[in-house]
């Protein structure tokens, strides 16, 4: 139930329901749930702003889910086990302030790169990082031909971060899973 006036009548009398609506994604069918708003005296629907924002916002998850991408509350977890503020994830991580804050509503979906950045975070071993991005992209390339040496030093823009220490990762397998 919300207030807002039917546009079609004026009545204030817009009640909010919410279904399970199929879409393509991809030659896939996904299903998200769906606000809308029905006016109890005319009959009218509608979609309120507020409605539209929630509805794109589950559509990004459910594509985030059939790419195999963190969703917003995984990423939520994995912010969570490494101790970090959204504020911290977008310096910890690269990304304009926001970034989190929006991955984590599923207001603006990561990139590829993030999303596997974000996921070798959380990796427990030590990690050769060459081969596990080319395992993770099911590629089989050989060794690196570039020296570390031949690379631009990596120059840090700011201070480091006073980092919270944490259990990294524990239930990563179950992260991963979805
Ligand atoms: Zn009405």
């Amino acid at each position: 139930m919300n207030n807002a006036v039917c546009g079609d009548c004026g009545a204030n009398a817009l009640q909010a329901f919410t279904e399970i609506e199929q879409f393509d994604y991809k030659g896939h069918t996904l299903c998200a749930e769906v606000d809308y708003s029905v006016c109890s005296k005319c009959g009218a629907e509608a979609i309120l702003p507020d409605q539209i924002r929630r509805n794109d916002c589950r559509v990004r998850d459910a594509w985030r889910k059939a790419d195999g991408m963190l969703t917003g509350e995984e990423i939520v977890a994995l912010r969570a086990q490494l101790g970090l503020t959204q504020q911290q994830a977008a310096q910890y991580f690269g990304g304009g302030m926001n970034a989190f804050s929006k991955y984590e509503r599923a207001e603006v979906v990561q990139s590829a790169a993030m999303d596997k950045l974000m996921r070798l975070a959380l990796e427990k071993q030590p990690v050769h990082v060459p081969q596990w991005l080319s395992n993770h992209a099911g590629l089989h390339i050989g060794a690196p031909k570039a020296e570390y040496g031949n690379v631009i030093p990596f120059k840090p823009k700011s201070t480091p971060l006073p980092l919270i220490p944490s259990p990294i990762a524990e239930d990563y397998q179950e992260l991963n899973h979805g």
